[in-house]
């Protein structure tokens, strides 16, 4: 299914990022900020904005990838993984 983010603030001095998620013509907004990650790939805190949901998301090779949510508990990906992945692939955090 095709869903789009988009980087509508990039991290500054104080770390803090938002960016959208819009699948299926509904658009979710979520500030993020880049976390320490010892385990290997970057750690992001990822929190949906009007919600109280915060999920840590890793970023890295496929077996580093791992995020908090319902979907990628249930199906091993997630569109958090998806989207953090597409930003860094295009150099944009
Ligand atoms: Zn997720």
């Amino acid at each position: 299914m095709t869903q789009y983010i988009r980087l509508l603030r990039r991290p500054k001095a104080d770390g803090v990022g938002i960016f959208a998620i819009t699948k299926k013509n509904r658009t979710n907004f979520y500030v993020f900020k880049e976390v320490p990650c010892d385990i290997g790939g970057r750690g992001f805190a990822v929190h949906r904005l009007g919600l109280a949901d915060l999920y840590h998301v890793r970023i890295g090779t496929s077996s580093e990838s791992t995020c908090e949510c319902m979907g990628f508990l249930s199906r091993g990906r997630c569109k958090h993984i998806q989207g953090l992945a597409a930003l860094i692939g295009h150099g944009m955090i």
